[in-house]
């Protein structure tokens, strides 16, 4: 079968990755991809929301099945595109229509589902400008720290923890009157503050039926101890000892069913992943939000630890086969580590020579930010490359990706050094 990966980042290597060990397949593709992805397939020169190019690249490759990387191609309704066309029926894409990709394009469609349907979340009311007198309002009854979150995407930046009401209302303000985060702002979510501990749960589904893939724990901010400024993921573990069998169990009841069960009751047909991002309150499973894709870099711990075939798998997801594939998981540990670009995740250096490779010999490499020119592997993006260890002790895949980190140099190169280490002192 032919395959085509829209993406070029890390998540998209390691898929590109995993897939090239299917006996299923026969050619793969990645649009646009990266070095990394050059090395596994064909890259094909098409960006993530040229829904045109990429229905023309299915054609002309003889693609069956296409898997969506990133959210933007989602939320522009990729899936609804290729179904439109007639020549393109027969074609099986992994990532749902633009409905459900609303569950994480609007943080307030997200909110009213969740509500409607039961999954538990953080108490909400939604403002816009015409209403922001009621959200000013409402800030003065609410208790502190608080959240505010704009509407749409906003590449993970869209989120403000205000600790002072005066920081929450200027935030209000700036959002719904100043566009903070442009058109993402125009709607704002007000939030109750979960304090606990952050996890992210990764579901398949065929619309139907559904197999939960390994857990993950992502680290957001640029420095150690979880200091500074919110970045795109800096690294991930995988798997989180606090998701003990009984908790997933726990979260299988209280959130994975209900937000399968609520998709269906509103006629949204759902083949893809749900990301969910849990905070565990007291033992209780709150949802922070969905995602409509998988995580990056969670991807690069969860794609290893999947025994069974991952495109058998995710091709049942497309089709509406999957009750009839199981899912093994590795009892590994996987840990990646983030190398990005001086700077980031603020203005940061690109076109620096990215040297070390060949010094990982135990380690995967997942290039996400590269380039290449002239035989010379350049830094083009912010998170450059992610580096997953795996071993049979959390201490050991540490250690590994660490190594392996330190191996990648760059002029300006950065990393966190404590990827995993709160996981290994985690006492329960
Ligand atoms: P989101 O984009 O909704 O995932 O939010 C980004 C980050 O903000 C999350 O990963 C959490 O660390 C934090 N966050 C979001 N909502 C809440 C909440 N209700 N309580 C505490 N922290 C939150």
């Amino acid at each position: 079968m032919n395959v085509l990966i829209i993406g070029s980042g890390g998540r998209e290597h390691a898929f590109a990755w995993k897939i090239s060990q299917s006996p299923l397949l026969s050619s793969l593709f990645i649009a646009p991809g990266n070095p990394g992805t050059a090395r596994l397939g064909t890259n094909l020169a098409i960006g993530v929301a040229d829904l045109a190019g990429i229905a023309q690249a299915i054609r002309e490759h003889q693609i069956e099945l296409v898997i969506v990387g990133p959210e933007e191609p989602l939320v522009k309704g990729v899936r609804d595109y290729i179904e439109s066309q007639e020549d393109l029926k027969h074609v099986g894409i992994v990532g749902p229509g633009a409905e459900g990709a609303q569950l994480e394009g609007s943080k307030d469609f997200s909110k009213n589902f969740m509500h409607r349907h039961g999954v538990p979340t953080a108490a909400s009311q939604t403002f816009t400008k015409e209403s922001i007198d009621a959200g000013l309002a409402y800030l003065d009854t609410q208790s502190l720290p608080i959240v505010l979150k704009a509407d749409g995407l906003a590449a993970g930046k869209g989120v403000i923890i205000a600790l002072t009401l005066e920081e929450a209302k200027t935030a209000l303000r700036e959002m719904l009157l100043d566009s903070k985060f442009g058109a993402a702002s125009d709607k704002v979510v007000i939030e109750q503050f979960l304090r606990g501990i952050e996890l992210s749960v990764f579901v398949l589904t065929d619309g139907e039926n559904y197999v939960v893939l390994p857990e993950a724990k992502d680290y957001k901010r640029i420095g150690d101890n979880d200091e500074g400024l919110n970045t795109g993921g800096m690294g991930a573990v995988s798997p989180v000892p606090f998701a003990t069998a009984s908790f997933m169990e726990y979260v299988d009841n209280r959130v994975i069913k209900p937000t399968l069960a609520g998709l269906k009751a509103d006629g949204i047909k759902y083949q893809g992943f749900i990301f969910i991002g849990l905070m565990n309150h007291e033992g209780e499973p709150y949802v922070i939000e969905y995602n409509a894709r998988m995580g990056d870099p969670e991807t690069e711990v969860v794609l290893p630890r999947i025994e069974s075939d991952f495109l058998s798998l995710l091709l049942a997801a497309a089709k509406g086969t999957l009750d009839k594939e199981k899912i093994e998981i590795s009892e590994q540990y996987a840990v990646t580590t983030m190398v990005v670009a001086g700077g980031y995740p603020e203005d940061y250096r690109k076109g620096d020579i990215i040297t070390g490779l060949d010094q990982v010999t135990d380690a995967h490499i997942f290039q996400a930010g590269t380039r290449e020119e002239e035989g010379q592997l350049l830094t083009s993006g912010g998170r450059v490359i992610a580096l997953t260890g795996t071993s049979n002790t959390l201490e050991k895949a540490i250690q590994k990706s660490q190594k392996a980190a330190l191996a990648i140099q760059f002029e300006g190169k950065n990393f966190r050094r404590d990827i995993g280490l709160d996981v290994l002192r985690y006492k329960g």
